[in-house]
């Protein structure tokens, strides 16, 4: 299979359940998670249409795209690996989107990091939502507060991002991204506007469809794309 074909392949598949959900596929991004692939293989998902790309590692996101990125302006790279705050400066300076702020020290060294940036930095929010690794905030209060920190910062919010525990009990995926979207609609009330958290990053190759059930806004798909590393 080539990767314009596995692309197709999903795309019908988000169209499916977009058709049997009521959403509108145009509402949707399809990150293609580029960690560890070569850059040849990044250009062919460009060329099958990709536009949102996805690192897990700051140095290896720089080392591998920095001519990708001046060659496709209209291209944007996110990080959604979780970032140490000695890395927060070139992660800043380089990405468009830093995905995994999980904690307030970090939100409060990307401030710092970014202020020098021609554009501001878009991030998400974290929440651990229940998979095993305990990355992302822990609960509401803490998510409020690091909003507070970074609304009014050269930070520009954009919304959300969790990771749903690997199983293939799907009850569970699905009340994990439901905490996502109730953490959502909390902090629409408290900090508006509501385009500040429009952004649902939530679905993996294993779970996309339940996340577009659930109202995701970008899909954030590796191995079906790329193939299993
Ligand atoms: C690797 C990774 C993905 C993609 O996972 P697949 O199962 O390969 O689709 C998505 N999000 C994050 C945060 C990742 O680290």
């Amino acid at each position: 299979m080539s990767i314009a074909e596995n692309i197709a392949r999903i795309e019908e598949r988000i169209q499916k359940v977009c058709d049997t959900s009521g959403r509108r596929r145009e509402e949707i991004t399809l990150m293609g998670v580029s960690k560890f692939q070569p850059v040849s293989v990044i250009e062919e998902a460009f060329n099958a249409g990709i536009r949102c790309f996805g690192e897990s590692r700051v140095k290896e996101g720089i080392e591998k795209l920095s001519v990708f990125k001046e060659k496709h302006s209209g291209a944007a790279l996110h990080l959604i690996g979780s970032l140490q705050r000695n890395k927060a400066k070139p992660a800043a300076l380089f990405f468009d989107c830093i995905q995994s702020v999980d904690r307030e020290a970090l939100a409060g060294e990307l401030v710092k990091s970014a202020a020098n940036r021609e554009k501001p930095l878009a991030v998400l929010l974290e929440l651990h939502t229940g998979e095993e690794s305990k990355s992302g905030f822990a609960g509401l209060d803490a998510l409020f507060r690091a909003a507070e920190m970074i609304l009014g910062s050269c930070l520009m919010p954009q919304g959300l991002m969790t990771m749903a525990p690997y199983t293939s009990d799907a009850g569970l995926i699905r009340s994990s991204f439901r905490l996502l979207v109730k953490a959502q609609k909390e902090l629409e009330r408290r900090f508006p506007p509501v385009e500040n958290w429009a952004c649902l990053s939530m679905g993996m190759s294993n779970d996309f469809e339940i996340a577009v059930e659930e109202g995701s806004t970008m899909l954030r798909i590796g191995s079906l794309i790329f193939g299993d590393l």
